[in-house]
């Protein structure tokens, strides 16, 4: 078995490197709470810490994560609502301007919907049941995709579970009136871990795009051997 003293020395140089130099950083957020500028959505892979993925501080950003970072539509979002719970909170409590559903590649999530094998046993009927919230998606790409590769039409899914999350965020009243008002933005972002890169959804083109942001001191790797994958137009969403 590792042991999980690496986590302890780093919490140990995470003291010493970044609270410490950051007095006030940390007695602000002590003293007066958190208000996270936006709350994200993402997946429990190890290989997509969204504070690492955004470079982001102590206080900036909400984060939801649980598999293939899925929302659960409003009319099954009671009982244990570990998901919605937090996006509620986020929104209503914190007041979050922006809501980020971000995906990525190689989801084991989505590949587990992809395969869509009979679940064998309590522990994978559990992780079925969850991602059933996706299984639409899984439709679409088999019926817009049908003969591709498996990694195509995972790619594929795994990006139209993110359409799938943003509409099911809509069917939550006090998420869409937020929306219809101007006051809160919802994004589909998907990590490209082979590229290094970062796609948006674009809701005009139906795509996700490489982003294009070019960022002073910054590598920029959008647009570098990556085409924008045309995909599955959002359905009702706005
Ligand atoms: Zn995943």
């Amino acid at each position: 078995m590792r042991d999980v003293n690496v986590f302890l020395k780093g919490f140990r140089r995470f003291q010493h490197h970044y609270f410490d130099r950051n007095p006030e950083l940390f007695d602000r957020l002590f003293a007066e709470g958190q208000r996270p500028r936006a709350l994200m959505v993402a997946c429990c892979d190890s290989r997509c810490d969204p504070g690492v993925l955004t470079d982001s501080e102590p206080g900036d950003m909400f984060v939801v994560r649980n598999v293939a970072n899925l929302v659960p539509p409003h009319i099954q979002a009671t009982a244990y609502a570990g998901t919605t719970s937090a996006i509620a909170f986020a929104i209503c409590n914190l007041g979050v301007e922006h809501v980020i559903v971000m995906g990525h590649a190689r989801c084991g999530g989505i590949r587990a919907l992809m395969e869509n094998r009979p679940p064998a046993c309590d522990e994978e009927l559990l992780i079925a049941k969850w991602l059933e919230i996706a299984a639409d998606a899984r439709l679409r790409v088999l019926k817009e995709l049908p003969g591709k590769s498996q990694e195509t039409q995972a790619r594929a899914c795994e990006q139209a579970s993110i359409l799938k999350s943003l509409e099911n965020l809509m069917s939550f009243p006090w998420i869409s009136r937020r929306v219809n008002e101007g006051k809160l933005a919802l994004h589909g972002w998907y990590f490209d871990m082979e590229n290094g890169a970062l796609l948006q959804y674009d809701s005009d083109a139906g795509e996700f795009r490489a982003t294009d942001m070019h960022i002073e001191g910054c590598a920029d790797h959008s647009g570098e051997s990556l085409q924008p994958q045309r995909l599955i137009e959002p359905g009702n969403l706005s």
